[in-house]
């Protein structure tokens, strides 16, 4: 039987911080994945994504983007090649191929027993690392006999991929929008359904979100505002990155519905509330250029002031006059890409870590069974811990408890051995 004294299980970018913090701290360990490292950079992704941050943001301390320039989007396959490289870096001991099926408590002694696809392992600490985004969710509202493809944005790669006609985009995250701007820019018609959301300002006032987010403090707040657990945030980076604004998208002659509610009879039934929608996402907007203009004033720094940024355009006929159906047949719609998120799926990880719901139960990634951590999680410790630079601290903060823990297991009384 092999034995190592951590296991971090998934080698996206939280398995690459984790093994770098936990070399550091010189704790011995083993990451295994199961497809490539970044796998999910590389195949859940569709091809023109670029990452969100700029290069100078959205990164590990200890590696730049060379070939880019900082205020510059990286596109997701350099993004993988980056956490490859900087897992080279390190020499970090990763395993590719090898999927964990099963993770249960030793009885009687500390330890955990890990079964893989190559084999059982034994480890003292198990970091699970598999992502905060584990199994893409789709609403089982349209039946296949709709005669429409149906994918989920994990699924979608391209335009060309999707038959010729008209596109169904359900769900106006970061994803869903990119997805539907990119159809709309192949010449298809896209109808996108806009659910609640905030979005925020790519650049105001000579910076961008990230950096606004960064000296606000607002990437380590603890938790989700009252109200706000459940929206989508509408960011890009995409064609130079661009400030998310769906009456844009509606002037360039995408249609914009409410929330995606049911489909009967060959027709998709749309909420009412379009127009809600978006004056609580102008309103977070607003909030977030409020916020700068206090911060410069305080602080008295030297950043022109952006009037234009908080003009917001007229109100499209489609938010007027909403549609609230959708005969797909009749509006030649072939496809729908649902961009409807992600639920967490820890089937494997059989230990006392979760609570009455099933959720991770977790203080800063600390689990409720001893030896079990999580990383990458969204809101593990604070709104970046879903993110690049976010959990690189994060698991600093595991890797530190686990060399802590060895050390009171480390102590022997004198005389004994
Ligand atoms: C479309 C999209 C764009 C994003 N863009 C950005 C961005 O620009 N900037 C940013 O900071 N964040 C971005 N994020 C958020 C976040 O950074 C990514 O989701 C990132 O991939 C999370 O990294 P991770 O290592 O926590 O998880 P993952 O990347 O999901 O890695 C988990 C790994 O675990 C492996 N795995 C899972 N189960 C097992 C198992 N049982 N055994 C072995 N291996 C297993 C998987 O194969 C995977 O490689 C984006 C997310 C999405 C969905």
């Amino acid at each position: 039987m092999e034995r190592v004294e951590a296991l971090v299980v998934g080698g996206g970018q939280a398995g690459v911080a984790a093994s770098e913090h936990l070399t550091r701290f010189g704790v011995p360990h083993l990451v295994l994945e199961r497809g490539r490292i970044a796998e999910r950079w590389r195949s859940w992704r569709w091809d023109s994504l670029v990452a969100n941050g700029p290069a100078w943001h959205d990164r590990f301390p200890g590696l730049e983007f060379t070939a880019y320039g900082p205020d510059e989007f990286v596109p997701k396959e350099e993004v993988a090649d980056y956490f490859e490289a900087y897992a080279a870096k390190f020499g970090a001991p990763i395993r590719c191929g090898v999927e964990v099926t099963a993770v249960r408590r030793i009885p009687g002694r500390t330890g955990f027993r890990v079964e893989t696809s190559a084999g059982p392992i034994e480890a003292n600490y198990v970091i699970a690392a598999t992502g905060p985004f584990q199994r893409p969710i789709v609403p089982a509202m349209v039946p296949e006999s709709a005669g429409v493809v149906q994918m989920h944005s994990t699924g979608y790669r391209n335009p060309g991929q999707l038959p010729e006609g008209a596109v169904l985009v359900v769900g106006c995250g970061s994803s869903g929008t990119q997805i539907a701007d990119e159809l709309l820019r192949a010449g298809r018609r896209v109808t996108l359904s806009v659910g609640p959301h905030s979005r925020y300002p790519r650049r105001y006032r000579e910076r961008d979100y990230c950096w606004w987010l960064g000296v606000l403090g607002r990437w380590d707040i603890e938790a989700p505002e009252p109200d706000t657990r459940h929206v989508t945030i509408a960011v890009s980076g995409a064609y130079g990155g661009h400030t998310i604004d769906f009456r844009r998208l509606a002037e360039r002659g995408m249609t914009l519905v409410g929330r995606t509610e049911g489909f009967a009879d060959g027709v998709v039934r749309f909420a009412p509330d379009l127009a809600a929608n978006l004056a609580a996402g102008d309103r977070s907007y607003h909030s977030e250029l409020q916020q700068a203009d206090d911060y410069v004033a305080a602080n008295g720094l030297d950043l022109p002031e952006e009037p234009a940024a908080w003009e917001i355009p007229a109100d499209p006929a489609c938010v007027t006059d909403p549609v609230l159906e959708l005969d797909l047949a009749e509006a030649g719609v072939t496809s729908i890409v649902w961009a409807t998120g992600f639920e967490l799926d820890f089937s494997w990880l059989q230990v006392d870590a979760f609570d009455a719901a099933g959720k991770p139960a977790h203080r800063r990634g600390v689990s409720t069974e001893p030896g079990v951590y999580f990383l990458g999680l969204p809101w593990l410790s604070r709104r970046g811990s879903s993110f690049i630079w976010g959990v690189w601290h994060d698991a600093m903060y595991v890797a530190d408890h686990i060399a802590t823990h060895r050390q009171y297991m480390a102590y022997r009384a004198p005389g004994r051995v």
